[in-house]
């Protein structure tokens, strides 16, 4: 047996660990100020929920999925995105109900599972952030919710990312779309890729999203989306962007990004980073007004967004971003000789009970081991505990940084340190 994790996985160490949890946090309290609330759904769905809503014919339904029979014989897939098992919930509990406030806004954050080829920034557990919001066609909404995604990128200070912008239409403006492009690829069939080929027949469309040279090429001089839009759905794109313009949010309209998922329609959008030479989609997202039908609730539309953590991590590392996560330590005990351990244990306790972040020595080492100690954790006060001062129940707490050192009795320490603190600032 290979004690080994499986492969395109990730351990994410303590010290990774609390740049995500940086980046977590402020996604949070992003979402909490255009009011989101946290959903928190299965890591496993019926196999039916994903296949159909994000597409049979999607490289994610038809070669990604981690599906397999339970032993009660249901067929089940680990989650492959986040969107397909929110609307399912927002359905299954009847969120669409008159007493539920509209719009509802919800966000998640949590593993995604797709059997992909590993490589630099394409995992088979990976992370995503997500938003949905369901009950409004709003355009300000496709806006507002693009808007926060451009903040908390600015709030962690990414530079050069670029917002892609396209819009689908409505689904009658899409088909006609569909006819045209059909009309266009089919004649250069031949000079397509073989998978570009197979789309061709199945998702047209997604000829547009190759990433072969060969299709880049044959799509060159492709009609454009924009050519085929109704009256209302060009009226929905044109007030995205007007409002996208009043917000001062720059925009790329890019006709050839349509997306991996079939449930899309009018605006659809990326967020696109670049990384050394290449282009990188971190957040990537639209509408999809027929969703909730789909899943058998009343018509209401839906916007969203999803952002994979690991990239927008590494996006931040190659472009030399320094998140603030190194944490201050309040107090270190450094203990010598047996006789102080159970005091140690005492004191090191009460001071987390008063709330303060605390660490001592547990192994006997010599002091200047432990001063070390004290100094790589960044303790901002030392408290020195030997046998002697467990004797007489007194010890010294020393300023770590201005070396300033004061007396203090166990009992003050156990009731009111911040007192004792506040004599050493
Ligand atoms: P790509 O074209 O890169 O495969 P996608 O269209 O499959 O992306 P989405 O399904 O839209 O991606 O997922 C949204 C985001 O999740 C992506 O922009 C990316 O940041 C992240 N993501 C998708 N697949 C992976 C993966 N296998 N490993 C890590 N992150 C991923
Ligand atoms: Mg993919």
């Amino acid at each position: 047996m290979k004690l080994q994790k499986p492969k395109g996985t990730q351990d994410i160490l303590p010290i990774e660990a609390a740049k995500w949890q940086y980046v977590e946090n402020l996604a949070r309290e992003t979402f909490t100020k255009y009011n989101y609330g946290e959903i928190r759904t299965p890591m496993f769905e019926h196999y039916e929920v994903i296949s159909r809503s994000v597409g049979d014919t999607t490289d994610i339904v038809t070669k990604e999925m981690y599906d397999f029979y339970d032993k009660g014989e249901r067929h089940i897939t680990l989650r492959p995105e986040g969107t397909a098992p929110v609307v399912r919930s927002f359905v299954e509990n009847k969120l669409f109900a008159p007493e539920v406030q509209k719009p509802v806004k919800m966000y998640y954050i949590g593993s995604m599972f797709r059997y992909e080829r590993p490589q630099a920034g394409r995992l088979r557990e990976f992370h995503q952030i997500g938003v949905e919001c369901f009950g409004s066609n709003n355009p300000a909404l496709d806006v507002e919710t693009i808007a926060m995604a451009y903040q908390l990128f600015n709030e962690l200070g990414i530079k050069d990312v670029a917002l892609h912008l396209n819009t689908l239409g409505s689904p009658e403006s899409r088909a006609a779309y569909r006819q045209a492009l059909i009309d266009y690829l089919t004649p250069i069939k031949e000079t397509l890729s073989k998978d570009s080929q197979r789309r061709l027949e199945e998702n047209p469309l997604r000829v547009l999203d190759s990433k072969e040279k060969e299709d880049k090429q044959a799509v060159e001089n492709a009609p454009s989306i924009l050519d085929y839009l109704d009256e209302s759905s060009q009226a929905h794109f044109d007030a995205v962007r007007q409002m996208l313009e009043v917000l001062h949010i720059p925009y790329i309209i890019d006709t050839n990004m349509v997306r991996g998922l079939d449930y899309y329609n009018h605006t659809i959008f990326e967020f696109i980073a670049k990384v050394d030479t290449s282009d990188l989609t971190i957040c990537a997202g639209g509408r999809y007004d027929g969703l909730v039908e789909y899943f058998g609730g009343p018509q209401t539309p839906g916007f969203g967004f999803g952002l994979g953590l690991e990239r927008l991590l590494l996006i931040l590392e190659k472009q030399g971003i320094d998140l603030p996560v190194a944490a201050d330590m309040d107090v270190y005990i450094a203990v010598l000789g047996e006789g102080a351990n159970l005091k140690a244990l005492e004191l090191v306790q009460s001071l987390r009970t008063q709330g303060f972040t605390a660490e001592r020595d547990y192994l006997g080492r010599k002091i200047k081991a432990q001063f070390k100690s004290a100094d790589s954790f960044r303790a901002k006060t030392v408290i020195t505990l030997g046998e002697s001062e467990v004797e007489v129940g007194q010890v010294t707490i020393k300023n770590n940084t201005t070396r300033q050192e004061i007396l203090a009795s166990f009992k003050e320490i156990e009731t009111d340190f911040q007192s004792l603190l506040q004599r050493l600032s």
